[in-house]
């Protein structure tokens, strides 16, 4: 089915189909998965899936398995028909976007549990959220079978959480992670920024600031818990009105790290501004 003219897959059958054609022909495919409401960060994923491989996929597909009851499964922004018109004039080959019975049909009953990286962070607030982006990550990649699957550096723990599943599992993709692509005054890029007011939407830019100013102070030799704590104030001050967590970690295992220690290293924090949860990361 074509909608705003890119082709449109809603059933597993229809999509193994047209993947195993494009295998059959020797066209290499990269994946990039949605929850859809699509912005310039999504666009970018789709624009490195076109320099990745012949063909590119992008699913949207707002994963109840991901959604405590208390979240905002029911009110995430749905632009099904827009994201459809971005993606075709990103030159995007097909979008993927099975409904909820298509992916967990009656009887569904398998759940994958991540851990390592999976393990503190959005855990310690969200202890559903990897378990359910695990699992549809794992159905999504053996669905259409992706040479490359492509992801954001803006989710980075679940960016770690894919890559050392894919590993753990022995699926036979890579995945490739992209930097954040962020709005002029710094706030990354996110479908939930559309919750946002206008004074919230203004003090939003604070977290990236804060976390700027703790990669600063940490790769000067600054002491972290003083500067995850000035960063705390920071934010709170600007008008977030509670901070899940301001964290340095190790960059790939999301280990906490010693003071002092080196390395590859990661601020990550998360916060929210009135109903808004936001969440946002930078290297060390
Ligand atoms: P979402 O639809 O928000 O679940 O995100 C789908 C993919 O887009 C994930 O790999 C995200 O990390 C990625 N993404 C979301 N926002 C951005 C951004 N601002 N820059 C780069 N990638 C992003």
């Amino acid at each position: 089915m074509a909608n705003a003219s890119i082709a449109v897959v809603r059933t597993v059958a229809e999509l193994r189909d047209i993947a195993a054609g494009w295998r059959k022909s020797g066209d290499t495919i990269a994946l990039v998965p949605t929850m859809g409401a699509l912005h310039a960060g999504h666009i970018a994923l789709v624009n490195k899936a076109r320099s990745l491989a012949k063909r590119s996929v992008a699913s949207i597909f707002v994963n109840p398995a991901q959604f405590a009851p208390h979240e905002d499964f029911g009110r995430y922004p749905r632009t099904f028909d827009a994201d459809c018109a971005k993606l075709k004039a990103a030159g995007c080959d097909l979008v993927w976007a099975p409904d909820v019975k298509e992916m967990y049909p009656d009887g569904f009953a398998t759940r994958i549990v991540p851990a390592g990286a999976a393990e503190g962070l959005e855990s310690d607030f969200r202890p559903h959220f990897f378990g359910g982006v695990a699992t549809v990550c794992c159905k999504l990649f053996t669905q259409v079978l992706p040479d490359y699957a492509v992801f954001g550096e803006k989710d980075y723990q679940q960016l770690q959480v894919v890559t050392q599943m894919a590993r753990d599992l022995n699926l036979p993709l890579r995945i490739v992670g992209l930097q954040t692509i962020r709005e002029a005054d710094g706030l990354a890029m996110s479908s939930r920024n559309a919750y946002l007011g206008a004074d919230q939407r203004k003090s939003a830019a604070a977290m990236y600031a804060a976390i700027s100013e703790v990669a600063r102070s940490v790769a000067a030799g600054g002491d972290i818990a003083a500067a995850t704590a000035k960063a705390r104030q920071h934010m709170l001050f600007e008008g977030f009105e509670k901070v899940d967590y301001v964290e340095v970690r190790d960059a790939v295992t999301l280990k906490p790290v010693e003071a002092g220690a080196g390395g590859n290293r990661r601020v990550l924090a998360a916060a929210w501004i009135g109903k808004t949860r936001l969440i946002d990361n930078i290297a060390v």
